[in-house]
């Protein structure tokens, strides 16, 4: 696997390959890579001749108050992953690199309505940095195809309305939530956790597995649903942000009739901010 910390090297590297005729796919990350990451890679193997994937730790998606120096960085480890895993090129940029000695990025892509719902709403700025370095990403790499984890859902939904807003020539793959045993999404931020609220932070997917049955079985009283998610997240510890039913397609509150629904929840538990979500089809 060749490393490359330069635009340009990874420019250079991606036209020989496309001079082959090599299918490129893509993983972007931001490094500290568990076993969600690595299926990634096993998602869009099938899909590519030659996998490139990214590490960097975006200051651009976190807030003033938020995690981004204590952000686990853990670059010898994740080459280590990416070498056994079979990527073929990694791009580990630095901020200057990405963003020139200011650090920052004058023009910005924005995802307007997905912005102003849940994660967009509550971390300010947050999908505006996000679709800002996957656009950016998408213009260095030049990947066919490039894959994306469902456990992050409204990124997702982002990426794929800014590929489609602004006609980025890419496919868009998604990758089911890889998750601990006891149910908990694999994630960097599951770090943060100590011993017991590790297990407490397993409630999350039960709860969620709870309301998709209800859900299953008949119940079409959302708020009644979410209030109650919410009282046991408290009762156990969590400080939820929100856990709504959504249309699975708009992210919109669930109407009635909504057919294809995901159930959204983002909570505080200690030093964490935890995210999940299932899907359900009535
Ligand atoms: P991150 O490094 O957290 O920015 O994540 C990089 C990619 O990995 C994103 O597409 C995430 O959605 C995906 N990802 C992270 N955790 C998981 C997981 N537990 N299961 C599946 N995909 C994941």
């Amino acid at each position: 696997m060749t490393v490359a910390s330069s635009i340009h090297a990874v420019r250079a590297q991606v036209k020989a390959w496309r001079e082959q005729s090599a299918r490129i796919g893509f993983v972007a990350t931001m490094g500290n890579l568990h076993a969600g990451h690595m299926d990634l890679f096993r998602t869009i193997a099938p899909h590519c001749d030659r996998v490139v994937c990214s590490i960097f730790a975006n200051p651009l998606q976190f807030g003033p108050a938020e995690d981004y120096a204590a952000y686990p960085r853990t670059l010898d480890a994740d080459i280590d992953k990416l070498q056994s895993i079979g990527a073929d090129l990694l791009f580990a940029p630095t901020v200057q690199e990405m963003y020139g000695s200011s650090g920052m990025s004058d023009t910005k892509v924005s995802v307007k309505r997905l912005n102003n719902l849940y994660c967009g709403k509550l971390r300010e700025g947050h999908f505006i940095g996000v679709a800002t370095v996957v656009c950016k990403l998408f213009n260095i790499v030049s990947p066919h195809v490039a894959v994306f984890g469902e456990k992050d859902y409204q990124q997702l939904a982002v990426i794929r309305q800014m590929v489609s807003d602004l006609s980025i020539p890419v496919d868009i793959l998604s990758s089911p939530t890889i998750r601990e045993k006891s149910g908990l999404a694999s994630s960097s931020r599951n770090q943060y956790l100590t011993p017991a609220e590790k297990t407490t932070a397993a409630l999350i997917y039960s709860v969620l597995c709870e309301m998709r049955k209800a859900i299953e079985a008949g119940d079409g009283n959302f708020n009644d649903l979410e209030a109650r998610a919410t009282t046991r997240l408290v009762c156990a510890g969590f400080s939820p942000d929100y856990i709504t039913v959504a249309d699975a397609m708009t992210l919109l509150p669930a109407q009635p009739d909504t057919r294809n629904l995901v159930i959204l929840v983002a909570a505080r538990l200690g030093k964490a901010r935890l995210i999940d979500n299932v899907t359900v089809t009535i």
